[in-house]
């Protein structure tokens, strides 16, 4: 008989691995602890909008999603970048015609929710995992709006439930030898608003990605549907530029006059929002193992939560769904043997794609805006147009290659980066980037490696 299955949280990963699941025949139950943003105003949680890209839309894709996001989806073909003189560049993310997409969390969280329940998934909302008894493998949740479920069985657990998850607390941590790091970072995040112009447009151009890189910190801003931009500062919480030292009006319309000139006047109730939105921090957990036996696991945020920098956390956590899938295929109800390969072969990608998002977010605030990088960046693009399968630049491996692992992506990076370092240290570089003499090298040293 096939397995009873029930997953904690109906976040974006939790909706879209009850659908493989119900899929292939078993019987979900999905308890989530907020109530159903179908019904209710509510925020779906962090950040309005996310950047979907090639592992996102392939997992969509194996549940037939992947068209009908991409029809809410607003194409990014490369950062616009905003220096402090106004000036603006444009470092397209990739080849001809790859781009990565914004997306409203919300709408593609109740889509997944939707065709969940299409499958035949029971979502039940405002359920809060409170405790899991793991020697019974039996659950309570304590429902916050009023009369609580009795304790109940289930034959197999994914734990769902994010960054902080109660499921991860509840079974693992109590269990021996249960590795767990959290790491947070010196820098946390505030959302903010470019409205549409009094036109109705959009303020900027819109198949970008917006970046006002200031070296310690930077601004974003990713398009939505609706002809705004929603802007996301991150910003130090402690130092001279800080969260904590911004903490007048006259501070905060001084730093941003200063530092931001171009994207002020398309910001009206910047001031209002920075004191009123949220600010929120930024962690990195790791931990291990993510299953117990063939009764329980953790995935997406849960298993590895990463900084954002990268924009992968949730084209990690779905990539893990796809994953799974594809060993339920080459397993069938063999439980113990797919969950001991979804660990052995998606933990080294979840520790690679949290180190590589580490590294991102110098490369983003810092990086962007120097002329060595870019042309570091020139010379890279130019390789990997003559040579595409021998040079592939890093951040194509991990946005525009969902067959490459995030753990390969990681080392043939850290390899090609070492190439590079050496290049860019050439005196004339910047006249020779083009030269045969310049391409044997690289192509000398990567045959070596
Ligand atoms: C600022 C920011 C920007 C980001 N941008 C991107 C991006 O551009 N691209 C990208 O791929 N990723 C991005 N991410 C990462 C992405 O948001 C996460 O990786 C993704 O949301 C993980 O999905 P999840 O379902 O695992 O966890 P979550 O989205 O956290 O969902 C967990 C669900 O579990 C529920 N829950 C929690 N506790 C309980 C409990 N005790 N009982 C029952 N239910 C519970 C929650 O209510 C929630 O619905 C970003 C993250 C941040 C913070």
């Amino acid at each position: 008989m096939k397995k009873n299955i029930t997953i904690i949280g109906a976040g974006l990963v939790g909706s879209l691995l009850s659908i493989y699941l119900s899929k292939r025949g078993y019987k979900v139950k999905v308890f989530e602890r907020r109530g159903d943003m179908r019904m209710e105003k509510m925020s779906a949680g962090r950040s309005i909008n996310l950047a979907l890209s090639d592992r996102g839309l392939l997992a969509l894709d194996k549940v037939g999603l992947s068209e009908e996001i991409k029809q809410i989806a607003i194409p990014m073909h490369g950062r616009q970048i905003h220096n402090l003189d106004g000036a603006t560049t444009f470092q397209p993310y990739g080849k001809e015609g790859q781009y990565i997409n914004s997306v409203s969390r919300s709408t593609l969280n109740m889509k997944l929710m939707d065709l969940a329940e299409e499958h035949g998934v029971e979502i039940h909302f405002n359920e809060k995992l409170k405790k899991i008894d793991w020697a019974k493998d039996a659950m309570e949740f304590e429902n916050t709006n009023g009369k609580s479920l009795p304790s109940f069985k289930t034959d197999l657990i994914f734990g769902a439930d994010g960054a902080f998850s109660a499921a991860r607390l509840q079974h693992q941590l109590q269990h021996d030898k249960f590795d767990y790091s959290q790491y947070y970072i010196d820098c946390g995040y505030k959302e903010l608003t470019i409205p549409a112009t009094a036109s109705g447009d959009f303020a900027m151009e819109v198949n970008a990605l917006h970046i006002w890189p200031r070296k310690d910190y930077m601004l974003i801003a990713l398009p939505n549907l609706d002809k705004t931009f929603t802007c996301t500062l991150f910003f130090p919480f402690e130092g001279e530029a800080s969260f904590s030292n911004l903490i007048t009006e006259e501070k905060v319309k001084e730093f941003f006059q200063k530092t931001f000139p171009d994207a002020l006047p398309l910001m009206p109730d910047y001031v209002n929002e920075f004191f009123n939105n949220p600010t929120s921090s930024l962690v990195t957990v790791k931990c291990f193992p993510w299953i117990r036996d063939s009764t329980f696991a953790l995935i997406g945020d849960a298993a590895h939560a990463i900084v954002p920098f990268f924009g992968q956390g949730m084209n990690c956590g779905f990539e893990d769904c796809r994953i799974l899938d594809e060993l339920i295929e080459q397993n069938g109800d063999d439980w113990h043997t797919i969950l001991q390969q979804y660990q052995t072969l998606r933990k080294p990608d979840g520790d690679a794609i949290a180190d590589l998002a580490v590294n991102n977010f110098t490369e983003m605030r810092e990086k962007t805006a120097d002329p060595k990088f870019l042309l570091q960046k020139k010379i890279e693009a130019r390789l990997h147009e003559k040579y595409p399968d021998k040079w592939i630049p890093a951040y194509s491996q991990v946005t525009f290659s969902p067959h490459i692992r995030y753990s390969e992506a990681l080392q043939r990076g850290q390899q090609q980066e070492a190439i590079m370092q050496e290049v860019m240290a050439i005196k004339s570089i910047e006249e020779n980037w083009q030269s045969e003499e310049i391409e044997r090298m690289i192509l000398e040293r990567l045959e070596r490696r």
